[in-house]
């Protein structure tokens, strides 16, 4: 079983639902840099208040930010690892390849997990969080096809990616994820 794993997808496909479910079944760490951040946000910390204002807008929060999130959490893991929302452009994914060469834990595969612009767009308008206004969705996907679509290629460059369709319910996706990582 594959150990140390990024998930890729648009927002509103279901990273969120399915890396918390395998991160269950498999025991790894869920690193979700959307979580960690709403949860900055909800305490109210510097950081969250800062981060707030662009969330809401649905731009991409400072590398800087994130990549410390990261790092501090990531230090802390012996085992396996989920990273759900991280890295969001090649700038991240370049930091994270640095980090990741330091501590000797290199990324087993990458997960694609892929849905029609229009069923994305319905699924977030249901989901009501802050930021899922449909203005502000459409502009989430706009920021994920220019800025964080490019990393499938990047991956891609590696041999590291596995497609499988966001179709379906809950479960019906959960199982196909689980087989493509046995
Ligand atoms: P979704 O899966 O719906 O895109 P997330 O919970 O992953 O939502 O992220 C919500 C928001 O948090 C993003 O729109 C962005 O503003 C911020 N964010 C999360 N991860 C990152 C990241 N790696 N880099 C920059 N901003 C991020």
């Amino acid at each position: 079983m594959k150990q140390r794993l990024l998930f890729l997808g648009p927002p509103g496909v279901g990273k969120g639902t399915q890396a918390a479910l395998l991160c269950q079944k498999q025991n790894l760490l869920h690193l979700s840099t959307g979580d960690l951040l709403r949860a900055e946000v909800a305490s109210q910390t510097s950081l969250g208040i800062e981060a707030a204002e662009i969330m809401n807008r649905g731009e991409l929060v400072s590398d800087s930010i994130v990549l410390s999130i990261v790092e501090k959490r990531l230090a802390t893991s012996n085992d396996g690892w989920l990273l759900d929302g991280f890295p969001r452009n090649l700038l991240q994914a370049e930091a994270l390849e640095v980090l990741l060469e330091k501590i000797n834990q290199p990324i087993d595969a990458v997960l694609l997990i892929e849905l029609a612009d229009e069923l994305l767009v319905e699924r977030l308008i249901a989901r009501g969080r802050a930021d899922d206004k449909e203005t502000v969705i459409r502009h989430r996907l706009e920021v994920y096809k220019e800025k964080t679509a490019p990393l499938i290629d990047h991956y891609n460059q590696h041999g590291l990616v596995m497609t499988i369709s966001g179709e379906g319910d809950i479960e019906a996706i959960s199982s196909r994820i689980q087989q493509k990582l046995i």
